[in-house]
């Protein structure tokens, strides 16, 4: 699971793998079963849960994760079977944007969002856990997990996560309010604003290295920028522009992290140009083009001018080249490694934005 052609199932165990090593693990096996629903008791059917329990003995490997969310049943059932603890997709995607929130906003939007994911898991957490020695990855509930609650103990902590919750939205929206007077004074500088938007690992941070000498952190990992990073810089006939860096998209962004992903993606909105950076050497380019483009129509931001970037140029063949041209005629080839297109990808971009209104005091004798 989940369901879909074989090569959509490789694709997103692929990212998965990805997503684990983000987090600091290291992936030993992966295991892929097509069935038309996942099993309501066991996640993987039975034999399948078996094969996986076998897996686990041979290889020694001390967590098993779910490519998709588990009920807190199928996750206690499966645990019984595999005898290690069992995750699921979305306690990575927390536990990683939790490591790179920097921000006070990006630290509060994720901890909302591990809240959320917590809320509905307590029961099944605390009875879990008590039974299965060790933590877990996600570490929302990690001190939860190993207190194993009784019923009132679980009440409590539950009325607990409400009020905290409500602050948090308080704060945020009082944060967002700042942002907001931030861009605002910044629009009035009429400085056009250039956003790099795209695919989780596209290579965004490079290229926005490559081009401002930022000196950002560059990670091979999902998520090295969560929260925006702003720089100016100019065209090469001097006019100054702002380029931003925002936060990577990924496929099946659990629910509970969509508002801390739209509030990064905001910066998108509000930009005159969009760069949007594809990873050219990806098994499925189309998709991930067509995924972010389907998030920019949500931020009812489609009327931006588009420049589609191929990155990463310098790993794919003249075939492939030819066949992503033919599907974005008036992309650009760059590669942030190696310094290839740069120069073309600043003269597209100078071509885009827009001339800088001037203000003009009149003076008036
Ligand atoms: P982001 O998530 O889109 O910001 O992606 P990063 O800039 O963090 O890059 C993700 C990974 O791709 C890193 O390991 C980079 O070193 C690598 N990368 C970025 N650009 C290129 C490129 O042009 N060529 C190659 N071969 N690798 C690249």
């Amino acid at each position: 699971y989940p369901a879909g052609s074989q090569q959509d199932g490789e694709t997103s165990l692929q990212e998965l793998a990805a997503l684990c090593e983000t987090a600091g693990a290291r992936v030993l096996e992966g295991l892929l079963q097509r069935r038309p629903y996942p099993d309501p008791a066991t996640y993987l059917g039975r034999g399948k849960a078996g094969e996986l329990a076998e897996i686990v003995a041979e290889t020694g490997a001390d967590t098993v994760v779910a490519d998709t969310e588990l009920a807190p049943s199928q996750r206690r059932a499966l645990e019984d079977v595999v005898k290690v603890k069992v995750i699921d997709r979305t306690a990575v995607i927390l536990d990683i944007f939790s490591q790179h929130a920097k921000s006070r906003e990006g630290k509060a939007q994720v901890e909302l969002a591990q809240l959320s994911y917590l809320l509905p898991r307590l029961r099944g957490w605390g009875e879990s856990m008590s039974r299965q020695a060790g933590g877990q990855v996600g570490s929302a509930g990690a001190g939860m997990g190993s207190r194993g609650p009784g019923e009132t103990k679980i009440e409590l902590d539950r009325r607990r996560i409400h009020t905290r919750m409500a602050k948090l939205r308080r704060e945020i929206a009082g944060m967002k309010t700042a942002r907001d007077t931030k861009r605002a004074r910044r629009d009035r500088n009429l400085v056009p604003a250039v956003a790099i938007a795209g695919y989780t690992n596209a290579g965004k941070s490079s290229l926005l290295n490559r081009i401002t000498r930022a000196g950002v952190l560059v990670e091979n990992q999902l998520f090295a920028t969560l929260d925006a990073t702003v720089r100016r810089t100019e065209t090469p006939d001097g006019r100054p522009y702002t380029l931003a860096d925002t936060v990577g998209f990924v496929r099946n962004l659990p629910h509970q992290l969509v508002e801390a992903f739209r509030s990064t993606l905001e910066e998108v909105a509000d930009a005159d140009v969009l760069v949007h950076v594809v990873d050219a050497a990806h098994p499925d380019p189309a998709g991930q083009i067509q995924t972010v483009r389907e998030v920019i129509g949500e931020i009812d931001s489609r009327h931006i001018p588009e420049l589609i970037v191929f990155n990463k140029a310098d790993l794919i063949d003249g075939d492939t080249e030819i066949a992503l041209r033919g599907l974005e005629p008036n992309s650009v080839f760059v590669s942030a490694r190696t310094g290839e297109g740069i120069e073309e990808l600043l003269d597209r971009i100078a071509q885009m934005v827009p001339v800088a209104e001037v203000e003009v005091d009149l003076v008036v004798p």
